[in-house]
C-alpha cells in the first residue's frame, strides 16, 4: 500500500521506526522486534538507511521481511549524498523487485570529510527524489524540521527546500523529534502559508534513558522545554522510572497533536517493542489503524 493513501480518509495513523542490523549476526533480533512490532497493527513500519550519510546492506531485507512476512506496509529509507546513480539505480531495481512502494528520499548527513558537495551525483534529497520520480511509481517521502535543519541559517530556507522536494514529486513529510507540539503547530502554519499541503507526519521520541538527550541535542539541536528537563531531572537517575515517564510525555504529546488535527504520527521507537507496545496501548481507543 502506498502511504499516501493511508491518509486519504481522515484516519489517525500511528507508524514506528526501526533500524537495521549493521551485520548478518544482528538480523534475527531486528526480525524478532519488528515482528513484535507488527503486532501492533501499524499504519506503517519504516527502516533506516545506515548512519550518517552511509549506505546499509539490510534496510530492503529487512523491509522486504516486513511486508511479506508480517503483512504491514513498509517504508525503506534511503540516502544519496555518499552514493552514484549507480548505487541508486540498483537499490531501486530492488526495492521494486522486493515490493516496496514506499521510500523516505534522504540526503543523508555529510560526512566530516565531504567538502564540495556540487561535484557529486546527489547533493541534496530532492535530486534523489527526482530520480525515484523518474524511474517510477513509488511514492516517496522526504524529512522535515520544524525546528529548522542545522545547515539552514534561516527556516525559510528549509520552507524553500520542502517545496523543491514537492515539485521532484514528494507525497509526504515526516519530522524530525520536538518535544513541544508548539514548535510543530508553528511550522504547520508556515508549510500552509507557502502552499505546501502535502501530509505532514509527526516524529516522536520517547526518551525512556537520560543519556538519549545529551545525543539528541548534540544531533539536532532540539529545544528541550523546561517541563521535560524536570522530568529528566527528577528521573533520569532511575531507569525504570525514566522509561515510564518517556513514554507517558510522548503519549501526552500525541494525544495532543491527535486532538489538534495532525492525523500522522511516526514513533521513533527503534527497535524496542516494548517501547511501541507501551505506547500503542495507552493510545487503545484513539488510534484504530
Ligand atoms: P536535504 O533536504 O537535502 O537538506 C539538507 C540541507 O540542505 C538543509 O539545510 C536544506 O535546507 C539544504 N538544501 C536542500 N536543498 C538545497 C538547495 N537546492 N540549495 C541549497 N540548500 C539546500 N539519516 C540517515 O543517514 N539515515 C536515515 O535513515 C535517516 N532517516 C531520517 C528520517 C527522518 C524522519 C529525518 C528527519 C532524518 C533522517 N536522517 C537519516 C537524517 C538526515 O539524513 C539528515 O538530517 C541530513 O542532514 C539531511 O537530510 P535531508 O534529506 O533532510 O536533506
Amino acid at each position: 500500500m502506498k502511504i499516501i493513501d493511508l491518509f486519504k480518509n481522515g484516519k489517525q495513523v500511528i507508524s514506528y521506526e526501526v533500524f537495521p542490523p549493521k551485520t548478518s549476526s544482528g538480523f534475527e533480533s531486528v526480525q524478532l522486534a519488528t515482528k513484535e512490532i507488527a503486532k501492533l497493527n501499524p499504519g506503517f513500519i519504516s527502516v533506516t538507511y545506515g548512519a550518517s550519510g552511509g549506505t546499509s546492506d539490510y534496510t530492503i531485507d529487512i523491509a522486504s521481511d516486513i511486508q511479506k512476512n508480517l503483512d504491514v506496509t513498509s517504508l525503506a529509507h534511503l540516502t544519496c549524498v555518499t552514493s552514484n546513480k549507480e548505487t541508486i539505480i540498483n537499490q531501486l531495481k530492488k526495492l521494486k523487485e522486493n515490493n516496496i512502494e514506499n521510500i523516505l528520499a534522504l540526503r543523508g548527513d555529510l560526512p566530516s570529510h565531504m567538502k564540495d558537495l556540487k561535484s557529486r551525483d546527489y547533493s541534496y534529497a530532492s535530486d534523489l527524489m527526482k530520480d525515484i520520480n523518474e524511474f517510477g511509481d513509488f511514492c516517496i517521502g522526504g524529512a522535515c524540521y520544524p525546528e529548522g535543519h542545522v545547515e539552514s541559517e534561516h527556516l525559510v530556507d528549509d520552507i524553500k527546500t520542502i517545496k523543491s522536494k514537492v515539485d521532484m514529486g514528494c507525497k509526504f513529510l515526516i519530522t524530525q523529534m520536538f518535544f513541544d507540539n508548539n514548535i510543530l503547530y508553528n511550522f504547520l502554519y508556515k508549510l500552509r502559508d507557502a502552499g505546501i499541503d502535502i501530509p505532514v507526519i509527526a516524529g516522536i521520541m520517547p526518551v525512556t534513558n537520560a543519556k538519549q538527550i545529551k545525543r539528541i541535542v548534540e544531533l539536532s539541536g532540539t529545544y528541550l522545554p523546561q517541563r521535560f528537563k524536570t522530568v529528566v531531572d527528577k528521573f533520569g537517575h532511575n531507569p525504570k522510572a525514566m522509561a515510564q515517564a518517556g513514554i507517558a510525555y510522548a503519549t501526552e504529546q500525541i494525544i495532543g497533536l491527535y486532538a489538534n488535527g495532525v492525523n500522522g504520527i511516526h514513533v521513533y521507537s527503534m527497535n524496542k517493542p516494548e517501547i511501541a507496545s507501551a505506547i500503542h496501548n495507552n493510545l487503545s481507543e484513539i488510534v484504530n489503524n
